[in-house]
């Protein structure tokens, strides 16, 4: 019936000192050990009671006292004052006692007899009480604590910019932070208790969609976990909001898609005109070959005369036998060579040799889109010729110039869409003009009329840039309309597809060389990223770093080297940070990277592990091993005091600068004291390395001096 470790302190307040003995022996004979402080008076037990809360386990009090106060004011004041020590009542009458216990002013009590038969139960009440008391606290005390860790726990989430959600196995959301809140749309009352269908897979990325209440759809990348929730089996998800990002690559994807789409147009186009030349060029070769059989027929005149002189001679002389034979050989000999060279003839192919043939007789000429065209062409007659050849065309509108000069003129004030050139004017040539267009960048196709069999001219110019040639003897109706046609397709297409690629140059996020992304995503990440901390409290650091000495790299070892550096160092840094933080190139060799809920002291740790990597690891570039280092300034929001995203650039932008007057290679903190950036000071920094304990680029460093 003890159970206790240590005697129980026990305040008893009590006048009749017989009582008192009575319940000391009690306890004694029930082996409690105790330790009794005996009070006669309420009032010096209320005192003591007051001064030390925790001297005792239990006050037994009863409820008649003679000397002073009342045991009944005595309880009554405890409860007031919400007195931590259980208490037993000795009362007069069994309804008070019950009365008492139930408005909580004592836990529990004893009807005083004349007998003291109340004496067989009190030492069992007492430990009884104290036990349950006991217990009580120890609950109470557990539930506190738990009860803080929760609210450390969600002080920690409200102040997370991640999203922030506890699932329960039934789906339904038992918590979610402010960010949470933020990114599902719902308030704290309507998410609680709301079913979460995305399925909340441990350990995997996925990513959901749903529209806010304004119909803005939303994207979120989630992340699960397995957790314990007050006993139970939950997940905890985190959500971030990756619209814009998701966004920006699906423009991009769309955008990526159109090009295909044009490039595969002008690729067909591009073939059809390859058809095209062709046929123009398998003409040439028939044109040619005819003329080679032309110089054939000519020949074949010589042994025919032979022969046919041979034979008559043969008539006349036909009694002398001699003769005879000598004009028979004469006559073999010619039919072998007129044999050969027929042989020779049936060799050449005529199949397709009819003019203004092509290998696409079905191509419809239709001129339905309106041309600024202008000619070069310094004789008249041809130049009505092509005016001739147009005039059913309406759309196509000729404009004239005699010469190269004119020409050049022209195309400096026109906007022309085409270009059709003799070859061969008085000042000048073709080729002349195409290097005039490609110096000034224009992009007005040229299509040259060239000389009878100048193929090789013909091949120079397409290989220079004319996109097609006519052969003048050529110039007829369709082939020209066609020719012309098939240019302006052609230069259409090219255009749009210039179109496209400065389109998703605008729209792109991402750097080539680096495959990280560029300074247009970073400006508008770091606005992002800024309003968070803002918004949630949280910390964020920026750094920024330089290639140290980067010219001298480029100077020594070529351009194509330096960027294979940079896109090393773009890859190196990809794979260091970690998931929340945002490397962008700032623009040549410099870089940014957004450290999100990051104080200064680890983005310094941080990026200074990178500096190391980056300085440890020279760059084998096949022939030499060039050391790379990297200076670093890095800015903290709030630690440095940055009002806004321009402030906190800046910052981390003198912090690099320091990091170059200080010698290069080493991370430097942004500092109120540190001087404002200025040209001077980096001049200086090319010479002050010297002292530098572990110097940037050594080599490099030497070869600058
Ligand atoms: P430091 O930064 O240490 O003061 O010296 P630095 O030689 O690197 O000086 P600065 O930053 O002014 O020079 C930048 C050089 O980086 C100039 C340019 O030749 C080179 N550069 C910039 N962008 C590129 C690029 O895209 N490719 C290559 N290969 N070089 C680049
Ligand atoms: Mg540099
Ligand atoms: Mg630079």
């Amino acid at each position: 019936m003890n159970g206790f470790d240590e005697a129980l302190r026990i305040l008893l307040v009590e006048d009749n000192r017989q009582d008192f003995i009575s319940i000391r022996r009690a306890l004694e004979k029930r082996r409690i050990p105790s330790r009794i402080t005996l009070f006669d008076n309420s009032n010096q037990a209320l005192d003591r009671l007051l001064v030390d809360a925790g001297a005792f386990d239990i006050a037994v009090i009863t409820q008649r006292l003679n000397n002073g106060g009342s045991g009944l004011d005595l309880c009554h004041r405890l409860f007031e004052k919400e007195h931590p020590v259980p208490r037993i009542l000795l009362a007069e009458n069994e309804d008070l006692g019950h009365q008492l216990k139930k408005m909580h002013f004592i836990n529990e009590y004893l009807t005083k007899d004349e007998n003291r038969k109340y004496l067989g139960v009190l030492p069992m009440i007492i430990s009884e009480v104290v036990s349950q008391y006991r217990e009580k606290r120890l609950q109470d005390q557990q539930k506190r604590a738990v009860q803080a860790i929760e609210n450390r726990f969600r002080t920690v989430l409200a102040h997370v910019a991640d999203g922030i959600i506890i699932v329960d196995t039934a789906k339904k959301i038992r918590l979610a932070n402010r960010a949470a809140r933020e990114i599902l749309d719902r308030e704290k009352e309507k998410l609680i208790g709301e079913t979460f269908d995305p399925p909340t897979i441990p350990g995997q990325t996925s990513e959901i969609e749903f529209y806010k209440k304004s119909g803005k759809r939303v994207i979120a990348e989630m992340r699960a976990v397995e957790i314990e929730w007050w006993g139970e089996t939950a997940y905890l998800a985190s959500l971030r909001d990756i619209t814009y990002r998701k966004q920006m690559s699906d423009a991009l994807k769309t955008a990526n898609k159109i090009r295909n789409q044009i490039i595969s147009e002008l690729k067909k186009a591009n073939s059809k005109v390859l058809e095209q030349q062709k046929a123009v060029i398998e003409e040439e070769r028939l044109k040619v070959l005819l003329q080679i059989a032309g110089a054939t027929a000519h020949e074949l005149n010589q042994p025919l005369t032979v022969l046919l002189g041979s034979i008559e001679l043969m008539g006349i002389n036909r009694d002398d036998p001699e003769k005879v034979l000598s004009y028979v050989d004469r006559i073999e000999k010619a039919g072998k060579r007129i044999s050969n060279i027929v042989k020779q003839i049936q060799t050449i192919q005529y199949d397709d040799a009819s003019p203004g043939g092509t290998a696409n007789p079905d191509y419809q000429i239709r001129f339905d889109q309106e041309a600024e065209i202008l000619v070069v062409e310094e004789s008249d007659a041809d130049y009505e010729k092509l005016r001739d050849i147009l005039s059913p065309y309406p759309n196509a509108r000729l404009n004239r110039a005699r010469n190269m000069s004119r020409a050049l003129g022209k195309i400096t004030t026109g906007n022309y869409d085409l270009i059709l050139s003799e070859y061969l004017v008085s000042d000048g040539n073709a080729m002349d003009l195409l290097q005039y267009l490609r110096e000034g960048n224009h992009s007005i196709p040229l299509v040259v009329i060239t000389g009878q069999g100048d193929e090789m001219i013909a091949s120079q110019l397409i290989q220079s840039g004319a996109f097609d040639y006519i052969p003048k003897n050529r110039v007829s109706d369709a082939p020209l309309i066609r020719i012309i046609l098939n240019t302006l397709e052609k230069a259409r297409l090219k255009k749009e597809i210039r179109k496209v690629h400065q389109r998703m140059a605008e729209m792109s996020v991402m750097d080539e060389l680096t495959g990280l992304y560029n300074i247009r995503y970073f400006k508008s990440a770091i606005n992002q990223e800024m309003a968070r901390a803002k918004r949630y409290g949280t910390e964020l650091v920026l750094c920024m770093f330089d290639l140290d000495h980067f010219k001298a790299v480029n100077d020594t070892y070529g351009h194509p080297v330096g960027d294979k550096i940079l896109s090393r160092i773009g890859r190196m840094l990809r794979e260091w940070i970690r998931r929340s933080d945002v490397a962008c190139r700032y623009g040549g060799e410099e870089f940014v990277i957004i450290l999100p809920h990051t104080d200064m002291e680890n983005g310094r740790i941080m990026s200074d592990r990178f500096r190391k990597s980056v300085a440890l690891d020279p760059f084998d570039c096949g022939s030499a091993k060039i050391p790379v280092s990297i200076s670093m300034g890095i800015a903290g929001y709030p630690e440095t005091n940055a009002k806004n995203v321009k402030e906190l650039i800046d910052q981390a932008d003198q912090a690099l600068y320091q990091a170059k007057a200080n010698g290069r290679n080493r991370v430097v903190l942004y500092h109120p004291d540190i001087p404002k950036e200025n040209k001077e000071n980096k001049k200086l920094s090319a010479f002050d390395a010297i002292d530098d304990p572990e110097p940037a680029n050594p080599d490099l460093t030497k070869k600058n001096q």
